[in-house]
């Protein structure tokens, strides 16, 4: 096992961690697909209203490459198609039958996963509407299903904070994670399979699969950290990666033929009613997540999909394809009384500003910036935590200016979005917010 010490990032201790606990819900009325917040693509529908679907029927293609497909989580009718200024498409509503029907695909055991065409492999995975959950750095746009890439890195565990933890998802799936190796290994010579050291203890059985032990504060265990660190050869940048959970659905699929519907969501946060795990449906809404207790939405806020890089949401809203953690924290609307002498000792920050800078307790974390923009005063902290050596501030002056060669030559495209620089900054500025738009941007004039 190769052992990865990265010694930039920050530790965030932020209160409300769901526990290890696991509880199976009965299931939704509804489940839905979110196109708006799939990266990269432009849906082009393939049913409307009052159509019925079953699960694995195609909803919706990417315009740009019809191989890659989106498919139904629920069998029942399309009751909704919301959409948003200039025709976006932000929700696509299933209204689940009593009992839901399943397409049928075909399936392959461990012998005909060995001696299968990769093509026919790539071919059975894309119909099923699976192919997305390979995503490829350094852009994390969806994996090119042409090319054989350098590697592919599967991350056993949260790239954020609060994410499900392998201990849970994978309990009593050891073969089942072991027939997705088998897959991955047909994809790709090289198969990475790695873990944060914090956790590596829990994963029991299947520390045996561990091939890279990441150390470190977050965001060590992403990665495009871990090519960042171990990469031998420029070309290990196009590395594709996949999540530990989505190893057992491309597995779970395979054996069985079926689209797999069966997720785990972690729910988190100070305000969460229960913190804990959730084995329940693909896109489930929200409000299922905490239906047994009332909830006053005006003074939570739902965080989908990572306390730094995730976006904020409604419990009208549903979990999207890639997000599998609800966070609850304080709007924090309220204005503090002399908010500005009080010393901080209960306030996730990493300035020495405050004194919670000295209190290693997990500290409720709020929604408010608690202050507006100001200019940069070059403290030099978003550098010291980047973990991947970029000078978050000064590629962020050059995308300002419109230097985008500048902004390339201070590592943009190795920034592995993790939110850190904007949390830490002082002056409230938008730093990952601008980056990760500009390098979204770079990919398409790319394309
Ligand atoms: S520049 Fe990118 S990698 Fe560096 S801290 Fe900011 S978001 Fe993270
Ligand atoms: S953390 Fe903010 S204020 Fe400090 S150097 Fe970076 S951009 Fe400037």
């Amino acid at each position: 096992m190769i052992s990865v010490l990265v010694k930039k990032g920050h530790e965030l201790h932020v209160a409300g961690k769901p526990s290890q606990e696991i509880e199976t819900l009965k299931k939704p009325d509804s489940v839905a697909l979110l196109p708006e917040k799939i990266p990269f693509i432009k849906p082009r529908l393939k049913i409307k209203v009052g159509d019925r679907v079953k699960i694995g029927s195609t909803v919706f293609e990417d315009k740009r490459n019809p191989d890659i497909k989106f498919v139904s989580p629920g069998g029942g009718e399309i009751t909704d198609i919301h959409f948003g200024p200039r025709r976006i498409i932000k929700k696509i509503v299933v209204k689940l039958d009593r009992e839901e029907a399943f397409e049928d695909f075909s399936a392959l055991d461990e012998t005909e996963i060995e001696i299968v065409e990769k093509f026919e492999l790539i071919k059975a995975i894309m119909s099923a509407g699976l192919w997305p959950l390979f995503r490829q750095l350094p852009f994390r746009n969806i994996a090119d299903p042409n090319v054989t890439p350098p590697a592919i890195i599967v991350s056993l565990n949260s790239i954020e904070p609060f994410q499900p933890s392998p201990a849970v998802y994978l309990t009593e799936k050891a073969q089942l994670f072991d027939f997705g190796i088998t897959i991955l290994k047909r994809l790709s010579d090289t198969v990475i399979v790695s873990s944060s050291a914090k956790h590596f203890a829990d994963l029991d059985t299947l520390s045996g699969y561990v091939t890279h032990l990441c150390k470190g504060p977050y965001p060590a265990d992403d990665p495009g950290v871990l090519v960042y660190h171990t990469k031998t050869d420029p070309a290990q940048n196009t590395s594709w990666f996949i999540d530990g959970q989505d190893v057992l659905l491309l597995a779970s699929f395979l054996k069985t033929g079926k689209y797999p519907i069966e997720r785990t969501i972690s729910v988190g946060g100070v305000l969460a009613p229960e913190k804990k795990h959730f084995r329940t449906r693909a896109g489930v809404p929200l409000r299922h997540l905490t239906q047994r207790h009332p909830i006053d939405e005006k003074t939570v806020r739902y965080i989908v999909g990572g306390i730094l890089s995730g976006y904020a949401d409604t419990g009208d809203s549903y979990a999207g394809f890639y997000e599998t953690s609800l966070l609850m924290i304080p709007r924090g609307a309220e204005k503090e009384f002399f908010g500005f002498i009080r010393p901080g000792f209960n306030k996730p920050s990493r300035s020495r500003a405050f004194l919670s800078y000295f209190n290693p307790s997990d500290l409720p974390m709020d929604a408010t910036y608690h202050g507006e923009e100001r200019a940069c005063i070059n403290c030099g902290y978003c550098t010291d935590v980047c973990p991947v050596d970029i000078l978050p501030q000064f590629t962020y002056k050059s995308i300002l200016a419109d230097e985008i060669e500048e902004a390339l030559a201070h590592g943009l495209l190795d920034c592995v979005e993790c939110g850190l620089c904007s949390y830490v900054c002082p002056s409230k500025i938008e730093l990952f917010d601008v980056l990760k738009t500009t390098k979204m941007a770079y990919y398409l004039e790319q394309l």
